[in-house]
């Protein structure tokens, strides 16, 4: 599946793309955190894409534009993307068009994360996120908590940074961007038949339900498994057709007729485990 995810600042594209990340076990390709990165490595790209990342300005098309193509061409997106802040204008839009139809790897859907406009500034203000693993958090709607509070990388709690563009006057200049360049794509993806568009100012966990809705992507609502069902996925895989329908049918009946292995799926999916995605990533290779 390849998506692009459209919205302003503060929207939440980010944070639903983790969570797709997680469920469908394709990867996010979010230029912003590339070229953070490149920032942080101090690589050439970095140097010449800081000042307009601190002023709140587009980075130049030309240098977006190799960046996602080599992204692209990584094996991991051959299984399908979320792209999150690419593209941003109709140059690099027309430009994805091209690179995709090289590849032979369509879009199957744009959607736009409707968010108002002073919601979107309380909502920046509050972002924050770890230093060692990116998750982002939002210290008023969805702090680090439960499973979530600690860092998968060090095991130890969350370092919660705020990006140096979150800052007053850089979030209103990005909001007046999006505005002027981003925004016209919504039309763009609308005139392809590609565009959905979902109300995004509800909790996190509501916008993913509307998210997996709008993509139909049935994954999104099943549960991430702890090691022990992966085992039991792995030891189905290697079942004989017949048998593998048989026992999936037998467990369809069983879930249906147990309220209480219904509602124990339920916590788990609400309680995101480390190794969720490469889980979801084994997943997808199997039914391959
Ligand atoms: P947000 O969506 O919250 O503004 P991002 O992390 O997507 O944040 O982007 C941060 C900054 O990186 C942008 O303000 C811009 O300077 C730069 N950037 C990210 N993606 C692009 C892009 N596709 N084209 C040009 N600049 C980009």
């Amino acid at each position: 599946m390849r998506i692009v995810l459209l919205g302003a600042p503060g929207s939440g594209k980010g944070t639903q793309s983790q969570r797709l990340v997680e469920r469908v076990g394709i990867p996010q390709i979010s230029t912003g955190d590339l070229l953070r990165e490149a920032v942080a490595r101090g690589t050439e790209l970095g140097r010449q894409a800081k000042e307009a990342m601190d002023s709140g300005r587009l980075v130049e098309d030309s240098l977006v534009l190799g960046m996602i193509r080599e992204r692209l061409g990584e094996p991991d997106a051959r299984r399908g993307f979320i792209l999150d802040g690419f593209p941003r204008n109709l140059a690099q839009a027309h430009a994805l068009d091209r690179l995709l139809e090289a590849l032979k790897q369509p879009l199957d859907a744009v959607v736009q994360l409707e968010v108002d406009s002073r919601e979107l500034v309380r909502r920046i203000a509050g972002r924050r996120s770890c230093a060692d693993c990116g998750r982002v958090f939002n210290l008023l709607t969805s702090p680090p908590s439960g499973a979530r509070a600690v860092c998968p990388k060090t095991g130890a709690p969350h370092r919660l940074m705020q990006r140096p563009d979150d800052n007053e006057a850089t979030v209103a200049e990005r909001l007046r961007v999006y505005d002027e360049k981003t925004r016209p794509l919504i039309d763009f993806y609308r005139a392809r038949g590609l565009l959905q568009v979902i109300d995004a100012e509800a909790a996190v966990d509501e916008v993913t339900a509307r998210l997996a809705q709008a993509l139909r992507v049935p994954a999104l609502r099943a549960p991430k498994r702890a090691a022990g069902a992966r085992r039991g996925a792995a030891k189905r895989a290697r079942k004989p057709a017949k048998k593998k329908a048989a026992a999936t049918a037998k467990r369809t009946r069983a879930s249906r007729a147990s309220p209480k292995r219904r509602s124990t799926r339920t916590r788990r999916a609400k309680a995101p485990r480390a190794g969720a995605v490469r889980g979801a990533r084994r997943r997808k290779s199997t039914r391959r």
